[in-house]
């Protein structure tokens, strides 16, 4: 009796070393890869450094580009206890937009700045790792050719987005994929909204030099020099689906410029306006009401085929 509860002791510890040695194995090539596309972050945009990029200590959010490229992010918890809100900062959803990317990395300097810290937040420099890091010159899709900024889920998705694209003269740039949500980088950052809840959601792009807003009333007027001006909802797209379907509040960035970068001047003037805004306006009734009807929500939207089958996960 005393052998066999030896045996068995002697097995319970090898299955635990084993588990162990794996879960070593598999954060040791997370790390990997997370340095690995700093390196490559830090070799193609030219306002942020290989160093810049380690230092931000970004972690493993789980999430997979078509090629694996991890989809980083960064988790800043609040100094206030309970926090204000949860923001979700989205950057380089488009991988030819490189100061949307590069502006991401500015504002992580000025997180002690304008009471950001009073809010949690989840920071994703990039959303489109392949569009950004796997091309020369970089491309807006993902690499499915898959605009992610089309594919998120919205009503009517199959007709509208293809009456869209049709009008945009089937350009490959715009292509919204086979069904919402059937690219990795969109199904994660659905899945993201799912659980963590945002209060608002700041995602950044360029070059249009704008600022649109989707969502409960109201948007800010402005955000540094960039002024409100709605440029309507589209099929398929983020501010669509977070902002319209799931009224949480998404602030569309445009930068001016895809390949120049606001002055460092301007980059804390738009700092100091979106934290302006978040602080008097989230989170909104209407946001939390609707974070309570999330799955009930994504049903209406995605009623063929059901959620399970798209491999989003609780
Ligand atoms: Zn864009």
């Amino acid at each position: 009796m005393q052998r066999t509860t030896r045996i068995a002791a002697l097995l319970l510890t090898a299955s635990l070393l084993l588990t162990a040695t794996a879960a070593v194995a598999q954060s040791d090539a997370t790390d990997r890869a997370i340095d690995k596309e700093c390196h490559r972050i830090g070799h193609k945009l030219g306002s942020v450094s290989v160093r810049q990029c380690l230092r931000a200590q970004f972690r493993d959010s789980g999430g997979r580009s078509v090629t694996g490229q991890p989809i980083l992010e960064k988790i800043i918890p609040s100094r206030s206890q309970p926090a204000r809100g949860r923001i979700l900062l989205i950057g380089g959803t488009h991988g030819d937009e490189y100061s949307a990317v590069s502006i991401v990395f500015r504002w992580l300097k000025m997180f002690h700045r304008y009471h950001a810290d009073q809010f949690e937040w989840h920071v994703v420099p990039l959303l489109n790792p392949d569009g950004l890091l796997l091309h020369r010159p970089s491309v807006r899709m993902n690499e499915h050719g898959v605009d992610l900024n089309r594919n998120m889920p919205t009503p009517d998705w199959q007709q509208r987005t293809r009456a869209y694209w049709k009008r945009h003269h089937f350009d490959p740039r715009r292509y919204p994929g086979t069904a919402p949500l059937s690219e990795p980088e969109t199904r994660w950052l659905y899945n993201e909204m799912r659980t963590f809840k945002p209060h608002a959601i700041v995602s950044i792009h360029a070059p249009y030099g704008v600022l649109d807003f989707d969502g409960p009333p109201r948007g800010p007027r402005h955000v540094g020099r960039l002024h409100l001006h709605l440029i309507g909802t589209y099929p398929g797209s983020l501010g669509n689906s977070a902002g319209v379907q799931h009224q949480i509040p998404v602030i569309t960035v445009e930068l001016p410029y895809a390949g120049i970068m606001p002055s460092h001047r301007e980059t804390r003037r738009m700092w100091r306006d979106l934290n302006r805004w978040l602080d008097t306006h989230v989170p909104k009734p209407e946001t939390l009401e609707a974070h309570a009807r999330f799955d009930a929500i994504t049903e209406q939207l995605m009623p063929h085929p059901p959620i399970k089958t798209i491999g989003i996960t609780p």
